[in-house]
């Protein structure tokens, strides 16, 4: 089965996906990690991530899709997926679409992620890049979750919530469509 967990920065989806993963023994992609991870090293596209990620732009297409696509490939991920941050906007997942069977939406106010992104403190939270990561969120990736919600994928779930709490609505979802874990 495979799983995308969506929502705008701060609204916890790495955390939930994690979890997620964890509960139904699937393999977690977070593309966030992934481009963190990649960035250290010294080639063009590593310069190329790092650059856009100090930013909060979105990285190349092709860069990112071909890190999913080759974690996807991994044994370990053959029984199935959990995504969090791929596809983010409708050229992406026509560049490359891993076929999902659920979207579950982590749905949390603009000030809310804000708030927490602030507090996180990441190398790449600054006030600008939080704003721009926003803004391409209500501009790419709404969009896109709404066409998923037009094809009956998309579950929304209350992000402003304790952690425990989310997690295991969207165990209760997840399971449901497929007849119990
Ligand atoms: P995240 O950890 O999901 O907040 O992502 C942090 C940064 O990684 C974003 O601001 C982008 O620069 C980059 N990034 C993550 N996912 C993608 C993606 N699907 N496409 C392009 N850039 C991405």
């Amino acid at each position: 089965m495979n799983i995308l967990v969506a929502g705008p920065q701060g609204s916890g989806k790495t955390t939930q996906a994690k979890i997620l993963a964890d509960k139904i023994g699937a393999c977690f992609i977070g593309t966030g990690d992934l481009l963190r991870e990649f960035a250290n090293g010294e080639s063009n596209d590593a310069r190329h991530i790092k650059e856009r990620m100090g930013k909060g732009e979105l990285v190349d297409n092709l860069v990112v899709a071909g890190l999913v696509k080759d974690k996807l490939a991994r044994p370990e991920c053959q029984s199935g997926v959990v995504t969090d941050g791929y596809p983010r906007n409708f050229s992406q997942h026509e560049t490359y679409d891993p076929g999902f069977d659920k979207v579950i939406y982590l749905d949390i106010s603009d000030e809310e992620a804000m708030k927490r992104l602030l507090a996180r403190g990441r190398e790449d939270d600054t006030p600008e890049a939080i704003r721009e990561r926003l803004e391409l969120y209500h501009e790419e990736t709404k969009p896109l979750l709404e066409a998923y919600q037009d094809s009956g994928k998309l579950v929304r779930v209350d992000g402003a919530r304790p952690v425990e709490e989310i997690a295991s609505d969207i165990e209760e979802s997840v399971k449901g469509s497929r007849g119990g874990i």
